[in-house]
């Protein structure tokens, strides 16, 4: 769902005052549109473009729902003080919440946004909210619309409330299959965004569970492709993993099993022989003939004997041109089941990815979007981490997928070729 943005300066009741607008929506266009129709009808967003359509017949609505514009409905009184007080108290900034506190509490302050609605002659219904639209998106609309904050608190309060509730990005994390890439093609638009990020000075970095290919033969890849890149630009599971284990687990002596050229990527991580006798930590990457009985009966062997178990993924298969195939986390859960116990996963979903990427950055969390095909493992496990997470309609996308996902995306943008611009209303 979008987030709101400031604009400074505007004009209302005859007095300068910050107002804030959703990105491609005017809530006054919004309301002097509605005035204009009979109570029978109903209107619709279209959130990717702002667009106003009206529906007078009950029938037309589902045509608009199957194509995702979002109804606009009415709420009352007493529901958006409640909205309102709700969204005071989840603002994580304490002085901007006892600013807030104040400014809608004391003074008679909702009971005059409310009898300064008869002042709007055009304006007779303005408790409106969009549906799923975030708390904190409708009440900061109001508090600037309506100059619910005391004249000399609009400023600071709104400043303090902008902070807290969407620091500026200042990072951008990048999945690659499926975003910028569909097998190693560029995906439309894809190239010109990259570019004009690039140019926009934002520090990139580029994130793969990939343990098939090197950091070196992606960048390779995406060059070929038309991507002006960077191998140290890309993190893949192995080079994230070889930090982790220098965070985790620093000179422990790693048995490795997996498929595929890793090894380029450990950079200084201790690989022992199959025949080692001292292994600290049994390391799993991609799956593949490497992981026959005699390896894992190996690495079951060692872990009965306190070797600490660490997956690259955890991915249970993947797609391939023959169908799905079995990948690592299968072999991940049964050597966790026959030995007892439970591995530590570096990659997506978890945070592994990301961390190894900020800290290359050295850029905080909070302060980065990570941008990927996947509401799970990439949207919603960055939002888990403390980022913004931007899901795109391109790669592995389907609708479906997220209307069942456990969260919502800061987020969806048709493809990546609408990042730029997005990323300049939040930065
Ligand atoms: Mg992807």
């Amino acid at each position: 769902m979008h987030r709101g943005t400031v604009h400074p300066g505007a004009r209302r009741q005859g007095r300068d005052i910050d107002v804030l607008t959703l990105p491609h929506i005017d809530l006054g266009e919004l309301v002097a549109a509605r005035d204009h129709r009979d109570d029978e009808s109903s209107f619709w967003i279209d959130p990717r473009t702002g667009a106003i359509e009206f529906c007078s017949v009950d029938d037309s609505a589902e045509d608009f729902d199957e194509r995702g514009l979002v109804p606009v409905e009415p709420i009352d009184t007493h529901e958006s003080y409640e909205i309102m007080e709700d969204f005071v108290a989840s603002v994580s900034s304490r002085e901007a919440r006892e600013k807030l506190g104040q400014a809608i509490r004391g003074r008679g302050a909702f009971g005059r946004f409310r009898d300064r609605m008869y002042d709007y002659p055009d304006l007779k219904e303005p408790w409106f909210a969009f549906r799923d639209r975030r708390m904190e998106q409708l009440a900061l609309e109001w508090l600037a619309f309506a100059g619910l904050v005391a004249e000399e608190e609009v400023d600071a309060a709104i400043e303090a409330l902008r902070r807290s509730a969407q620091p500026p990005l200042r990072a951008v994390l990048l999945d690659v299959d499926g975003v910028l890439t569909v097998s190693w093609t560029a995906l439309p638009g894809a190239v010109e965004a990259f570019a004009a990020l690039r140019a926009s000075g934002v520090p990139l970095a580029l994130v793969t569970s990939t343990t098939s290919r090197t950091r070196a033969a992606v960048g390779e890849a995406l060059r070929a492709a038309g991507f002006d890149v960077a191998d140290e630009e890309i993190v893949t599971a192995p080079v994230a993993t070889a930090a982790y284990l220098a965070e985790h687990h620093p000179g422990a002596r790693c048995l490795l099993l997996s498929s595929g050229d890793v090894t380029a990527d450990l950079t200084g991580v201790m690989l022992v022989g199959p025949d080692a006798e001292q292994v600290d930590v049994v390391l799993v990457g991609g799956a593949g003939p490497e992981l026959g009985y005699p390896a894992l009966n190996r690495a079951f062997g060692h872990l009965l004997r306190g070797a600490r178990l660490v997956a690259m993924h955890r991915s249970m298969f993947w797609r391939t041109d023959a169908g799905l195939a079995l990948d690592a986390g299968a072999f991940v859960a049964a050597l966790e089941a026959a030995s007892g116990t439970t591995a530590e996963v570096v990659g997506k979903p978890a945070a592994g990815l990301f961390t190894a990427a900020l800290a290359r950055l050295g850029i905080e969390p909070a302060e980065a979007v990570m941008v990927g095909d996947d509401v799970d493992a990439d949207v919603l496990a960055a939002q888990r981490a403390g980022l913004a997470g931007v899901l795109v309609r391109t790669g592995k996308f389907l609708p479906e997928t997220l209307e069942n996902a456990d969260g919502e995306p800061d987020a969806v943008l048709d493809s990546v070729a609408d990042l730029p611009a997005w990323l300049e209303r939040r930065r």
